[in-house]
C-alpha cells in the first residue's frame, strides 16, 4: 500500500531502455538505404569546402511523409558542418521547418536567432532584415547551410521570389564569396513551386527523390532503432516484420516508429516483458479513425480479404476502377497467403454486395452495352491506411 509507483526509486521499464530513441526529433546513428541520398548531397555540397566557400549549391528533396527528407537533412547538416569545422572552414547549417515559419521574416529572424543576434522587436521590412543579416554574415565571415524543411509552406504563401531574394544576398556582392547554400525538402517536386523561370535559372537546385520505403527496408530500419531504443530480447523478429508490414503499404518510416513506440507502450501498460502482435494490432487500430476501425473490425474474415482485394486493385495501374475478374483473382492469392480456402465465386459477389451495402465500396457497370462488366472502387479515400488496417486485423 504504501509504496506509491510514482515514487518507486529505481523503477526502470521492462521494454525501453531509452524511449527517446523513438521520438520523432530523434536522428538515428545511421539512415539505412539513405546512403546514396547522403553521398549524392557530399557530391553536390563538397565544392563548398575545398572552395573555401566560394561556391554554392543547392538540392531540393522531394518525397512523400516518413521518407526521410528531414532525417536526411539534418544528418548531411550536422556531418557537414562538423568537417567544414575540421578544415578550418566557418559553415554553419541551420535548419528552419516553414511548416512553422511561413514567412521570409521569419525565416531571417529565425537565422539570426540561430547566430545569436537579437534584432528589435519591432515590424522590420523584409529588405531591412534582409540586410541585417547580410551585414552579420560578412562580419563573421560565417557560411550558412540553410535547410528549408517543408520549403512548399513558405512558397505557396511568399512565391517563388522569396528564394530569389534570398539567393541574391549571395550574388548581390560581385567580388564577395556566397554566404549560402540551400537544401529544400517538399512533398512536391521543385518545378510544383520555382515557376518562375529566372529563380529556376539563377538556383536551379538538384532534384533529389526520396522513394517510398518498402518492407525489408522498414524492417532494417526498425531492427536498427530497436537496438537503440528497446532493452534486449523484448521483441522478436517477427513482431518487427508485422509492424514493417503494416507500415510497407504506406512506405513511411514514421509510422512504422510510431507503431513500435506506441505498441511497446502498450506492453509496458499491460505489464508484458515482450511486444506480442496484439499490441501492434491495438495500437495500429487506435492510431486509425475510430469509424474506418469500426467498419473494418466488424466484417468477416473473407469480406476484408474481397475488401482488401478490391483496395489493391484500385491503387495497382492507371485504373481507379476494379473489375470483378481481376478482383476474385487477387483474393485468391489473398487467401492462399493467409493460408485461407478461397470461397466459391458466388459468394464473393454476395461479398461484394454486402460491402457495398456497408458504403465501402461502389459498384458501377463499366458502359451501358457491357452486360456483367462490373467495376468497382473503394469509397474511402486513404487507401493506403485501409489497406494497413486490414492487413494487420488479418495477420
Ligand atoms: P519526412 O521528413 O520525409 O516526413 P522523416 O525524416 O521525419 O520523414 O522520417 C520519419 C521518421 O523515420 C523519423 O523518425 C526518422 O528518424 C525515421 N527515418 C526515416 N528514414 C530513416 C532511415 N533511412 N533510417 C532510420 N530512420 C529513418
Ligand atoms: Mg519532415
Amino acid at each position: 500500500m504504501g509504496s506509491n509507483f510514482l515514487t518507486l526509486k529505481g523503477w526502470h521499464s521492462p521494454i525501453f531502455r531509452d524511449e527517446t530513441k523513438l521520438y520523432l526529433e530523434y536522428v538515428p546513428k545511421d539512415l539505412p538505404h539513405r546512403e546514396d541520398t547522403m553521398k549524392k548531397l557530399t557530391y553536390l555540397f563538397w565544392p563548398i569546402i575545398s572552395s573555401t566557400g566560394n561556391f554554392s549549391a543547392s538540392a531540393w528533396i522531394h518525397g512523400a511523409v516518413g521518407t526521410g527528407k528531414t532525417a536526411v537533412s539534418k544528418k548531411f547538416g550536422f556531418l557537414f558542418e562538423k568537417i567544414s569545422k575540421q578544415k578550418s572552414f566557418l559553415l554553419k547549417y541551420i535548419h528552419i521547418n516553414c511548416k512553422q515559419k511561413r514567412t521570409g521574416s521569419n525565416v531571417i529572424l529565425s537565422i539570426l536567432d540561430n547566430l545569436n543576434v537579437t534584432v528589435p522587436s519591432r515590424g522590420l521590412s523584409f529588405q531591412e532584415l534582409a540586410s541585417i543579416l547580410k551585414k552579420i554574415l560578412f562580419k563573421k565571415k560565417r557560411y550558412i547551410l540553410l535547410v528549408l524543411d517543408e520549403a512548399g509552406y513558405l512558397l505557396k504563401k511568399e512565391g517563388s521570389d522569396i528564394i530569389y531574394s534570398l539567393a541574391r544576398l549571395t550574388e548581390e556582392e560581385f567580388n564577395q564569396r556566397p554566404l549560402f547554400s540551400f537544401i529544400f525538402t517538399s512533398k512536391q517536386g521543385r518545378d510544383a513551386f520555382l515557376l518562375d523561370q529566372s529563380t529556376r535559372s539563377s538556383l536551379a537546385p538538384t532534384k533529389i527523390h526520396l522513394p517510398k520505403y518498402n518492407k525489408n527496408e522498414l524492417k532494417d530500419i526498425l531492427t536498427l532503432r530497436t537496438e537503440e531504443a528497446l532493452r534486449k530480447g523484448v521483441i522478436k523478429e517477427e513482431v518487427i516484420d508485422l509492424i514493417a508490414e503494416i507500415a510497407s503499404s504506406k512506405g513511411d518510416a514514421r509510422y512504422a516508429i510510431e507503431l513500435l513506440w506506441k505498441a511497446g507502450k502498450e506492453a509496458e501498460m499491460e505489464d508484458s516483458k515482450e511486444i506480442l502482435p496484439s499490441h501492434v494490432h491495438k495500437v495500429n487500430l487506435s492510431i486509425m479513425e475510430p469509424r474506418q476501425y469500426e467498419e473494418i473490425n466488424n466484417l468477416p474474415r473473407h469480406e476484408k480479404m474481397v475488401l482488401l482485394a478490391i483496395i489493391k486493385e484500385n491503387l495497382s495501374g492507371e485504373r481507379k476502377y476494379a473489375r470483378i475478374k481481376r478482383i476474385v483473382e487477387r483474393y485468391r492469392g489473398i487467401c492462399r497467403k493467409y493460408g485461407e480456402e478461397p470461397r466459391s465465386y458466388t459468394r464473393v459477389w454476395q461479398f461484394i454486395k454486402d460491402l457495398q451495402h456497408a458504403g465501402l465500396i461502389e459498384v458501377n457497370r463499366l458502359s451501358e452495352g457491357e452486360r456483367g462488366t462490373l467495376k468497382i472502387r473503394v469509397t474511402h479515400e486513404e487507401l493506403n491506411s485501409l489497406e494497413g488496417v486490414i492487413k494487420g486485423q488479418l495477420c
